[in-house]
């Protein structure tokens, strides 16, 4: 049986439950064999924010993925020279893992603007594309995106819950359960010292209040550590 491999790219500044739930249930409602976490060495379409560096939100997914002997962290981005573009990761996943069949889980949010990545086309013939909700977003809306901008041959199977196309992988919409969490309201809390609790997981709270990461007033300190882990 070939090898059903799942990649969850992001910036994950930090990860949290949201991105976890989904990818346990993405891996065993499509029995993947395990889910790589992807951090996003130079994020593409984050470049005009200041992020942790990526040392420090490895660390961190480090400390949330503990435990789960199928969640694994790569660090294909960093390996790929330049801009983190999905097209190039996904390429590279194909050439590192001969005849495994890709998954690439994306939410809803940023798969509706996929047309707007570096060659985004060709991603729909390296991965099947797993639709994680965050949002309503229907089976005719992933149809009609997928048909308005990859090509029009794509059909919907409703009854299974995937678009089907003659040459290319096939999209699935997840039913995931959809919990509304993002690393933006996660950073804002942070930034005013509040509870991080049952957002992310206990060790990564804990580490993000020892750090000070993301608090406004340690600044200082949030970037030492930055250029610390930066070596
Ligand atoms: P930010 O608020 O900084 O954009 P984020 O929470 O969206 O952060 P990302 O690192 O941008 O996290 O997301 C990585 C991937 O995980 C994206 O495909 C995103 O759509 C998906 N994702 C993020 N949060 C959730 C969630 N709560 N449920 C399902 N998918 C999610
Ligand atoms: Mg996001």
């Amino acid at each position: 049986m070939p090898l059903r491999l799942g990649i969850l790219g992001g910036t994950f500044d930090p990860v949290h439950l949201g991105h976890l739930r989904a990818a346990e249930e993405a891996m065993e409602t499509l029995g993947l064999d395990e889910v790589d976490f992807v951090p996003a060495a130079h994020p593409p379409h984050k470049t005009q924010k200041k992020i942790l560096s990526f040392e420090t939100r490895w660390h961190m997914l480090q400390l949330a993925i503990f435990g789960n002997p199928r969640f694994r962290l790569s660090d294909m981005e960093l390996r790929i020279p330049g801009k983190s573009y999905t097209v190039n990761t996904l390429r590279r996943f194909r050439k590192c893992n001969p005849g495994a069949e890709l998954f690439f889980l994306v939410g809803c949010d940023a798969f509706f603007e996929m047309n707007t990545w570096y060659h985004f086309a060709e991603i729909f013939s390296l991965a099947s594309i797993v639709v994680l909700c965050r949002a309503e977003c229907s089976l005719e809306q992933i149809l009609s995106f997928a048909v308005g901008n990859v090509s029009g041959l794509y059909e919907a199977d409703y009854a299974k819950c995937q678009i089907r196309h003659p040459q290319l992988c096939t999209i699935y919409k997840l039913f995931n359960t959809r919990l509304d969490i993002s690393s933006t309201r996660i950073r804002e809390l942070a930034a005013q010292g509040r509870s991080l609790r049952y957002l992310v997981p206990d060790n990564l709270w804990g580490y993000i209040g020892e750090n000070g990461l993301y608090r406004k007033d340690c600044e200082g300190a949030h970037l030492e550590l930055a250029r610390n882990c930066d070596g």
